[in-house]
């Protein structure tokens, strides 16, 4: 790296003037917990992504424990869920107190099939976590449908799918529950934040009470009222509420969601015609036959493995300046699951092992994307 070039990170949030605006005015107005602009950021985001009702909370790791908790699943149960995940994925199964079951991915998307799930469904099985992984939609019409006749209920992880498209509709139409995540690193950000959504109008109000520590009237509702509203604790909830300044945050990002996934397929496209001709026998994740995905993670995976080993070829690019990243993770493999019954997980595995995360975010120059490529072209040459 010379020293008039900058390193190059693997992600950078495009945030601008009008939420640090939006920002300050939530902060003036005095209302800064949940309230009004929580309420207006749930209805866009539910209109965005074909839902009927959203419902705010603090991140997509509490927003997947209230949609366990909201199917009444806990100890005995089993809930199958990819291991090749963010550890989230995994971890809220085990905060209501059942077991994740690890099912195998398929290779072009990292993500569960019917056929995965149904390799280590059992009786004791109540629930799906099926993931849209990096932003990859998962085949939602084929798992539901399976899923369907085995009396299982399907929770899908969003978290990087904010914007992506599966059987002809926006990720999240038509389905049970979905979670998504506003983290940095995911497609749009409210610096940390989550939402659930449903069509199911009784699911969203239990939701809702369970977020704000099983209240039956909202600090909102009964700061509205003019009479005394005594609130009543229905059941053991939580605090996993998000703040107005978050929201007011969220809705100017909604408004460039769509400019955000634009631009990433864009860079996305260019980076597959650099790679094909530069760094042939790395293969990209790609748009699978049912969907679009965000490109929330470009990843690639060489055919033939890392004679040198992955982690040299992270510390090569590191070397000329480039923040790319280990694939996705494997839970299983994971000091936290060790205890863990052993999984037969060999396309979790190969991917974890072997594919890389490049760098792709809004602002990316073409002339970043071209010094990516070109490390990566010597590192395959190595
Ligand atoms: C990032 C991520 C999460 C966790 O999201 P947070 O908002 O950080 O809690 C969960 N699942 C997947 C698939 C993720 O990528």
């Amino acid at each position: 790296m010379s020293a008039t070039e900058d390193r190059i990170p693997v992600m950078v949030p495009w945030l601008g003037e009008e939420e640090a605006q939006a920002a300050a005015e939530a902060v003036r107005s005095g209302w800064v917990a949940q309230g009004p602009r929580v309420a207006a950021f749930e209805q866009a985001f539910a209109e965005r992504v074909g839902a009927a009702h959203g419902v705010a909370v603090s991140s997509c790791t509490t927003a997947l424990h209230l949609c366990l908790v909201a199917l009444g699943i806990g100890p005995g149960d089993e809930v199958v869920v990819p291991s090749l995940s963010f550890i989230a994925t995994a971890n809220a199964v085990r905060y209501v107190g059942a077991e994740p079951v690890f099912a195998d991915v398929e290779a072009a998307t990292g993500n569960l099939t019917a056929e995965t799930i149904a390799a280590v469904r059992s009786e004791r099985t109540r629930a799906v976590v099926l993931v849209h992984q990096g932003g990859v939609p998962a085949d939602v019409e084929s798992v539901r449908k399976a899923c369907a006749q085995w009396d299982v209920a399907v929770v899908e992880d969003a978290a990087c799918a904010i914007g992506a498209t599966v059987a002809g509709g926006p990720v999240g139409a038509g389905a049970l529950l979905a979670a998504w995540s506003f983290h940095p690193r995911k497609v749009i950000t409210t610096g940390e934040g989550g939402m659930v959504t449903t069509d199911d109008p009784e699911v969203a109000a239990r939701l809702r009470r369970l977020r704000e520590h099983g209240m039956n009237a909202s600090a909102a509702e009964r700061h509205a009222s003019r009479t005394p509203v005594l609130e009543q604790y229905l059941e053991v909830g939580f605090n996993y509420r998000m703040t107005d300044i978050q929201a007011a945050v969220g809705l100017v990002q909604l408004g460039r969601l769509d400019e955000v996934v634009t631009r990433r397929r864009a860079l996305a496209a260019r980076y597959d015609a650099l790679l094909a001709a530069e760094a042939p026998g790395l293969r990209p994740v790609r748009d699978p036959a049912h969907g679009t995905t965000t490109f929330q993670s470009y990843w690639v995976l060489p055919e033939d493995g890392w004679p040198q080993g992955r982690d040299a070829v992270l510390a090569g690019l590191a070397e000329a300046g480039i923040s790319a990243r280990r694939g996705i993770m494997a839970a299983h493999l994971e000091p936290a699951y060790a205890d863990h019954p052993r999984a037969d997980l060999p396309v979790t595995e190969r991917i974890t092992r072997d594919s890389l995360i490049l760098p792709l975010f809004h602002t990316m120059t073409e002339q970043q994307q071209d010094r990516v490529v070109a490390a990566l072209a010597r590192e395959v040459r190595r």
